[in-house]
């Protein structure tokens, strides 16, 4: 049962305690909650309610209803109230409230009500409304502190996001340190792993074939770790100083691609996967960038379309201007992506089609570099794609220079 305070001091302790209680381990909506009845405390209202401000919308939802309220409040068409307390960042009362006023049958509910604003800096969260069964006047003494109401809670609203947002950025922290040092760690042993199967391979001229086969095996998975390894490096590092990362100078881009088809041509005839490449005409494209990671980024990409290519199949790789920015389109006809993986392909180790995939040298991590990589040049990294039909994954790049002439001399 609510009991009124008294006192102004009983008033702000129950405040102050609230405000600490509400700060941590709770959500939102929880916060506004413990408010909403504290201010019925603090104020005797009979009972209360408070409406939710979505961001973008600017529409309003039922955020809490005290319990055995005995008006289920619907959202009054013109909203004034609301509004007006929104907008004045004050509390926003009537102490009589006069049917004809009201589009809707208030009055058989409540006689007095008073609608305070949460809000905090310029971000406006939501109102509390307290409602009165009997007419009431609201005194100088209680507008300061319904006023202190929604401060507070807009307060504690803002201090619990900005303590979770801490946590997170801390668990993510130290999950990278996590993985650099497991990354150290397991690279010695590695290492040691593979200087003795080379020996061992090299020494045993006379050694059985069962043995040579069961060593090129291990071989093959131990170099397969080995990639795995570099890759979570680079992707670890992101914390770190980039530019220390990263080898800058001008790179032409389209001898670069070419390279890397040429490169992954057995690979792409294997499944009889065809590589156009359409570049800009007469043009030599130059990126500030470092050309080793560049590489990596289009081999990940170009590889994926041939892995995730469809037999006989094509791939096209566009490169062209687009004001100042040069933009590289890898299309395959392949598999696709679906729409409920494709937000996540970007993830470290997110793979969307296990089988197709499963063993091999697919850690998916491909993706996590390539988008750094791009994101690291200053550049971005999409992609567009339909389950069975295909995908093309567009890299934007800022350019150096507009176009450079290629100089035969
Ligand atoms: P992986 O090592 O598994 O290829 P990636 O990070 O390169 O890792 O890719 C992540 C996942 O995204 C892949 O497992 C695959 O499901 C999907 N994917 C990437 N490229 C393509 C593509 N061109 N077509 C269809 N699916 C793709």
């Amino acid at each position: 049962m609510k009991r009124s305070l008294t006192t102004i001091s009983e008033k702000i302790t129950l405040l102050n305690q609230t405000i600490l209680d509400s700060m941590v381990e709770k959500n939102s909506k929880e916060i506004v909650r413990d408010f909403t009845e504290t201010g019925i405390r603090i104020l005797g209202a009979d009972f209360g309610f408070a409406w939710w401000k979505f961001k973008n919308s600017g529409e309003y939802a039922l955020a809490y209803k005290s319990p055995n309220t005995p008006y289920n409040p619907t959202l009054p068409r013109k909203r004034a109230g609301n509004y007006i307390a929104l907008k004045t960042k004050k509390p926003f009362f009537d102490s009589k409230v006069e049917e004809q006023n009201y589009e809707f049958n208030i009055s058989r509910y409540l006689k007095s009500y008073i609608i305070i604003p949460i809000y905090h800096k310029n971000h406006i969260y939501g109102n509390i409304v307290l409602c009165y069964k009997k007419p009431h006047s609201f005194s100088k003494e209680e507008l300061t502190l319904a006023q202190a109401i929604g401060h507070t809670t807009a307060q504690a609203i803002t201090i619990h996001r900005l303590v979770k947002t801490e946590i997170l950025l801390h668990q993510e922290k130290l999950k990278t340190e996590f993985i650099a040092n497991a990354t150290h760690e397991l690279r010695t042993p590695l290492a040691i792993m593979k200087g003795n199967i080379d020996l061992a391979n090299g020494s045993g001229k006379g050694a059985p074939r069962a043995l040579k086969k069961a060593l090129s095996e291990v071989n093959y998975e131990v170099s397969h770790l080995s990639k795995i390894l570099a890759d979570l490096e680079i992707l670890v590092s992101e914390d770190k100083n980039l530019s220390q990362m990263l080898v800058m100078k001008p790179v032409k881009l389209v001898p670069l691609i070419e390279d890397i088809t040429k490169r992954l041509r057995a690979v792409s005839q294997a499944k009889n996967i065809s590589i156009r490449a359409v570049k800009g005409k007469k043009a030599n494209f130059l990126v500030q960038g470092d050309e080793k990671y560049l590489e990596k980024l289009f081999l990940n990409l170009i590889k994926n379309a041939i892995t995730y290519g469809r037999k006989d199949g094509q791939i096209l790789i566009e490169t062209a201007q687009n004001k100042n920015k040069l933009e590289i389109r890898v299309s395959d006809n392949g598999i696709g992506i679906s729409k409920e993986d494709l937000p996540r392909i970007f993830d470290r180790f997110y793979r969307a089609d296990k089988a197709h995939t499963g063993g091999g040298n697919h850690s998916g991590l491909g993706l996590a570099i390539a988008k750094w990589v791009v994101e690291a040049h200053g550049g971005t990294l999409g992609v567009k794609s339909k389950g069975g039909e295909g995908s093309t994954f567009t890299v934007t790049l800022p350019l150096i220079n507009k176009i450079e002439r290629i100089n035969p001399k």
